[in-house]
């Protein structure tokens, strides 16, 4: 019996099996996309206005 699933980064259909190292993902490629894309997500910090800390005119 053969569990089919699809890959979460391209969505091709793989078999789920114990002896593919990469699942859920079909490939090495696959599973290596995910990672580098939930590294870059986790390194992207909002971007506040804290750059435009512009001075501001005194009031007097
Ligand atoms: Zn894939």
């Amino acid at each position: 019996m053969t569990f089919m699933s699809e890959c979460p980064s391209c969505g091709r259909s793989i078999a789920w099996s114990t002896d593919n190292p990469y699942r859920p993902f079909c490939s090495a490629r696959c599973k290596g996309a995910d990672l580098i894309g939930w590294a870059e997500e986790k390194n992207v910090l909002p971007v506040d206005s804290e750059d435009e800390d512009f001075p501001r005119e005194p009031e007097d």
